[in-house]
């Protein structure tokens, strides 16, 4: 397929026939879509010929890289020997048992059962059904609330859009559903005004009691974050944060949910951001990197306690066609057995990671408008400001961060700006020399975009 067309007829095909997920159609058929052909390590190609350094790793997603070589060929061998079948009925396949074994000894101590899905919506979506079952079981059918957090995001299905805290995807489609409330999110440089960020740490988790007591602790069911909020602007909470969040959810006997779909397999450094924080949920939901992008599947992990009690209450009326599918399976097995046994996650804690968080900061802390400077492992990001010493935001929160973001773009680097966030995930497989490349980029870009603020008068 990549040779048979122009790029004007492919942006023009495309103008005329697909519709593009959070995009404004006519803005982007007027411009014409930036044509991906093919994709190796951490680089894009487009058609136009250009190498792109792909510094978010698609989505968030291809933790283990472009262009393995591995992958198609167990996708291939599975697709011969058995392309699909379900597993709702008594019966279960080679591959999502493997891959359920695999799970179990990745994931942290208590982690033994898996539901799959084939996205992160349908995880969070299957999460909220199993949390309002897990209260049902135990005789508690009031407990039905999920408390999330403003500007979280947990997907764009109707459960996870609504428990999701992104304004501007609740007005479209009266969001969120009944039983779905939200709290600040932990943003100290917004939020912390004179606090040290370890007292901000406990004072947002205070907003989550509080939050509990408004609605009242019977009817409650769970608590609901991003260890590291991504797509709401790779928000670190304080050290304080998640043990504080921990001790009241067990306080007031509240189901504790990691979102764990950015953060999962190898992100941080650690398998799952949970191991960053010291704190142990009681459910957490994956995709994106379980199978670095290679096929669309999703996993919600379940400890023993919620395991147990799902069991007690015989069907769990829920499931997809494609639950464990065959290919998705067996990719996904070895995609985490090449993260684990190729040393990719232990490389990010003990070197890329280490490495990449002290460049980051020692390139982007020199920037006038640049604050905030912070990541763990390889997600990291910073904030575009007005004012460092007064810690003041520019006005049109994201204005300053699509044109910054743009900069990175024509220099064939491609960054995300989340608001006046700018944030980064390579692929897990970059290595120090392409960590110093990206950061050369980068730090030209940043000269140019200040030099631009300077001439529009917007400083
Ligand atoms: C991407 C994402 C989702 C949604 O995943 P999809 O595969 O796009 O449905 C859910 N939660 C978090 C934290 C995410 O980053």
């Amino acid at each position: 397929m990549q040779n048979q067309r122009t790029t004007t007829e492919w942006r023009e095909l495309d103008a005329a026939h697909h519709l593009h997920p959070f995009t404004d159609t006519n803005s982007l058929n007027q411009q014409g879509a930036r044509v991906i052909t093919k994709a190796e390590g951490i680089y894009l190609y487009d058609s136009e010929g250009n190498k792109i350094l792909d510094g978010m790793a698609g989505l968030w997603c291809v933790n283990i890289g472009y262009g393995r070589k591995d992958l198609p060929e167990v996708a291939k061998q599975q697709m011969e020997q058995l392309a699909y079948y379900n597993t709702f009925f008594k019966t279960t396949h080679p591959a999502v048992v493997e891959l359920s074994h695999l799970l179990s000894e990745v994931a942290p101590e208590g982690f033994k059962h898996v539901f799959y899905t084939n996205s992160g919506s349908e995880s969070v979506d299957t999460m909220i059904r199993m949390v309002r079952r897990y209260w049902d079981v135990k005789g508690k059918k009031d407990k039905k609330t999920l408390i999330g957090r403003w500007n979280g995001y947990h997907g764009s299905t109707i459960g996870g859009a609504s428990l999701g805290g992104m304004t501007y995807m609740h007005e479209q489609g009266d969001l969120p559903i009944p039983g779905i409330v939200h709290v600040e999110q932990p943003w100290w440089y917004k939020h912390g005004k004179d606090m040290t960020p370890e007292e901000f740490g406990l004072a947002a988790a205070k907003w989550v009691e509080d939050k509990i007591l408004e609605v009242g602790a019977d009817k409650v069911a769970a608590f609901v974050g991003e260890p590291i909020q991504g797509a709401g602007g790779v928000i670190v909470p304080p050290s304080t944060y998640w043990p504080e969040i921990q001790r009241i959810c067990q306080k007031y006997d509240i189901l504790l949910v990691a979102d764990e779909v950015i953060c999962g397999f190898g992100r941080t450094g650690e398998w799952f951001g949970q191991q960053v924080f010291g704190f142990k949920p009681d459910i957490f939901t994956t995709a994106k990197g379980l199978s670095s992008g290679y096929q669309p599947i999703g996993a919600v992990f379940v400890n023993d306690k919620v395991a147990t009690t799902l069991a007690a209450g015989g069907d769990f009326n829920h499931g997809f066609t494609y639950s464990g599918h065959p290919v998705a399976a067996a990719v996904a097995h070895a995609n985490v057995k090449a993260l684990r046994d190729e040393g990719i996650v232990d490389r990010v804690k003990n070197d890329t990671g280490p490495y990449m968080q002290k460049r980051w900061r020692e390139v982007f802390s020199q920037f006038e408008h640049v604050d905030d400077v912070r990541g763990v492992g390889l997600i990291q990001a910073f904030t575009l400001v007005k004012n460092k010493a007064t810690r003041e935001l520019f006005p049109d929160f994201g204005e300053i961060g699509t044109m910054c973001r743009d900069i990175f773009f024509k220099n064939n680097l491609i960054m995300r700006a989340c608001g006046d966030h700018i944030v980064s995930a390579p692929p897990l497989v970059i290595s120090k020399e392409e960590i110093d490349q990206m950061l050369e980029t980068a730090a030209k870009c940043m000269v140019e975009f200040e030099k631009q603020l300077k001439e529009r008068g917007l400083v």
